[in-house]
Parts: C-alpha cells; sequence; structure tokens
C-alpha cells in the first residue's frame, strides 16, 4: 500500500515553502513510517534549503528533528510496533555490515541515509526510515521539547564523550544558538564550569540562568585575553569564521577545539599553536543510534530540555525567518 504525504517544500535554493503533496511507495521489510507530532528547525535545514552545501535535491522537504508516533512496520521490524513513540535525526538509515556499522558507529557509515538529503524529511504528516534509526524515547519524555535532542542535542552530547570531558573540566561553548544552548545545558549538568562566547550581548542574562559562570563577545579577540591558557574543552557551534588563533589560546595545554559547526571556509590553524601544548582540533557529526538513546536517558534523568519556541506547522515560512533573522530563543519547533 502507498502512503500519501502532505508536506511543505523548497521547490527551488532559497524559495519559500510551499504545500506539496507526495506518495511514499509500499513500505519495505526493515522501515517504519512515523507520524509526526513535532519537529525541530535546524540551522542545517536553512543551509539545505540554500543548497549551501551543495547536495541539495527539489522539491525539498526540510526537518530532521522529528518525534512522532509508529504508524507501520515492514515485516522484519523486530523492535517497533505501531504506536510506539520515536525520534529521527538527520540519519535516517545506514547499511548495517560496513565496518563502522558493525563497530556501533552508525553515523560514520559512508552510504548513511540523510533524512533530507535525496529524501524528505519531517516538515510533513509523515516521514519514513530504516527501523534502527527510528529511536525509542523514553516514556516519561517531553514530546513537545524532545525533537531538537535528537540532532542538535546528539550532535553537541556526541563530543562531550568524544573528547573524555570531566566533570573537574573548565569548558567553552561558542555560539549560544539551537547546539550552543543544549551544550551548555548538557555541560552545566556534566559538572563542568561553561564560559559562553556569544555575539548576542543581549542573551547574557539568558545564558547565564542556563548556567554559564561568564558570558564573551565570541566576536572580540581582546576579551579572550583574560583567560589564556584556562578551557580544557571548547565546542564551537557556529558556522562563521571567528579568530580561532585566539580561542586556541584559552585552551589548557591537551585542550580540544571541537567544531560541530558547519564553517564553509577552511579554519585558519598555525600549526604552533598547537604543538606547544599537544593541543587538537576535531570535529563530528550527529552521534551513534545508541549514544543517542543514552542522551535521551541523561535528558529525562536531569530534565535538560532545549529551550523551545512553538509554531504551527503551517506557520513554517515565518518560523524559518525568525531563525534566519536571530531571533530564536533557542530552538524553533514545528507542531504538526
Ligand atoms: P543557530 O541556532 O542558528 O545558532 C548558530 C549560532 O551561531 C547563533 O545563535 C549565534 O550565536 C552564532 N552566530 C551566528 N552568526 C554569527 C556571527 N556572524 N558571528 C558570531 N556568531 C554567530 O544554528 P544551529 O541550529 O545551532 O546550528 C549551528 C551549526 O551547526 C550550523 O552550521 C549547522 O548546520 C551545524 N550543525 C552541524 C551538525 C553536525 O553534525 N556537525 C549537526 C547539526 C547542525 P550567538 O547569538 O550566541 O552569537
Ligand atoms: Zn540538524
Amino acid at each position: 500500500m502507498m502512503r500519501t504525504v502532505k508536506g511543505y517544500a523548497a521547490l527551488k535554493p532559497g524559495a519559500t515553502l510551499v504545500s506539496h503533496t507526495y506518495e511514499l511507495p509500499e513500505i519495505a521489510a526493515d522501515q517504519v513510517d512515523i507520524k509526526v507530532h513535532y519537529c525541530g528547525i535546524c540551522h542545517s535545514d536553512l543551509s539545505m534549503i540554500h543548497n549551501d552545501w551543495g547536495t541539495s535535491e527539489y522539491p525539498l522537504v526540510p526537518g530532521h528533528e522529528i518525534v512522532g508516533e509508529i504508524v507501520s512496520v515492514g515485516k522484519e521490524v523486530k523492535s517497533l510496533k505501531v504506536g510506539d513513540k520515536v525520534g529521527l535525526g538527520w540519519f535516517s538509515g545506514s547499511c548495517m555490515h560496513c565496518q563502522q556499522c558493525m563497530d556501533g558507529s552508525q553515523h560514520l557509515c559512508q552510504t548513511a541515509q540523510q533524512t533530507i538529503v535525496g529524501r524528505h524529511g519531517g516538515f510533513a504528516d509523515y516521514v519514513r526510515g530504516h527501523w534502527s534509526w527510528a529511536i525509542p524515547l523514553p516514556k516519561d519524555i517531553d514530546m513537545a521539547k524532545a525533537g531538537p535532542l535528537l540532532c542538535g542535542g546528539i550532535t553537541v552530547f556526541n563530543p562531550i564523550i568524544l573528547a573524555g570531558v570531566k566533570p573537574t573540566d573548565r569548558v567553552g561553548v561558542i555560539g549560544i544558538g539551537g547546539l550552543g544552548h543544549m551544550a551548555l545545558k548538557f555541560l552545566k549538568a556534566w559538572g563542568c564550569e561553561v564560559f559562553a562566547f556569544t555575539s548576542h550581548p543581549e542573551k547574557k542574562e539568558q545564558i547565564l540562568n542556563m548556567g554559564a559562570t561568564k558570558v564573551i563577545d565570541s566576536t572580540n579577540p581582546d576579551e579572550l585575553k583574560d583567560i589564556q591558557g584556562r578551557l580544557n574543552f571548547i565546542l564551537n557551534t557556529t558556522n562563521v569564521t571567528l579568530d580561532w588563533n585566539s580561542f586556541l589560546k584559552t585552551l589548557a595545554p591537551k585542550g580540544r577545539l571541537h567544531n560541530v559547526g558547519a564553517v564553509l571556509e577552511p579554519l585558519a590553524i598555525p600549526a604552533f599553536s598547537l604543538i606547544g601544548g599537544e593541543k587538537s582540533v576535531a570535529g563530528s557529526p550527529l552521534g551513534s543510534i545508541a549514544l543517542t538513546r543514552t542522551m535521551l536517558d541523561f535528558c529525562v534523568r536531569h530534565d535538560i530540555y532545549p529551550t523551545v519556541e512553538e509554531f504551527n506547522m503551517d506557520e513554517v515560512n515565518k518560523a524559518i525567518k525568525h531563525l534566519e533573522d536571530g531571533k530564536a530563543r533557542y530552538r524553533i519547533v514545528l507542531k504538526a
């Protein structure tokens, strides 16, 4: 049986989204269909609408921070049933037989399906994925706020694990937007002292209320001089070019500057700013399926959710403009 889906699509790069109806073929044995309840808006949705990365295909239905309910399962799906509440993020399938998949790092599968690349995402009433990437949601989770955890959340949670951040560490987050404010909340709950770097001074009070020790202008290298050599870990969530060398100087020896923001220009990093203090620069995409489940449990345990602004799905263009204007506080969620 085919499924008719009603979504919102960009028909060409940068276009306003319009209503778009499409058919999904009969469900495959290893797939599930999800009725979308809520879908966050990530900056990557904007980049895909504008084809900033050259991977967009049109019509393009954005949306990859999805929570909803299983409405059909393929005949080989054993772990999920109709009615289960699940989340779907940037990835919606992986080969399940390559070295990375067998190692539990399915997010590093070189043929992983990306929810809004060459297929349609969550600004729609239904979305389809491989059963493995439909992440079961903990029973007590707040569905209205959980969507952004499936992309933004896991993207900033994974680096904390990868870098082995300790509760005794002093850390920094650059860019307190959708990803950055979740990183701040995670690192605070982790036990760290957190420095927030922002270009919007009017966010200061809210950022302090989220748990930051100090709020610093991310665009003024002079302000970074006071904290030279002090941070063990910095997470960059912006997609712009900043004075990376000044940020490297704020790292303590053995510190790591970890990048998840999709900065298009090459990072200008002098070798000597890494060599003397055994410092490193790293990056990562999302996180594994197992780590996403662990993160959701951590969120429920510590009551960590993004701070959300809710719009109805049919207000999607207004919501996109709000994000593009830098006004989102701090993550927009569309209600289906
Ligand atoms: P967002 O909500 O728009 O936040 C980005 C933040 O960057 C802004 O809130 C702002 O923070 C800062 N910023 C923007 N323009 C700036 C400028 N000119 N100078 C200094 N700071 C600036 O975006 P998001 O959804 O968090 O996504 C952030 C980035 O991560 C995007 O590039 C997105 O594509 C990428 N991403 C990557 C992955 C991955 O797997 N690695 C996953 C998801 C998203 P302040 O107001 O605090 O300055
Ligand atoms: Zn995203």
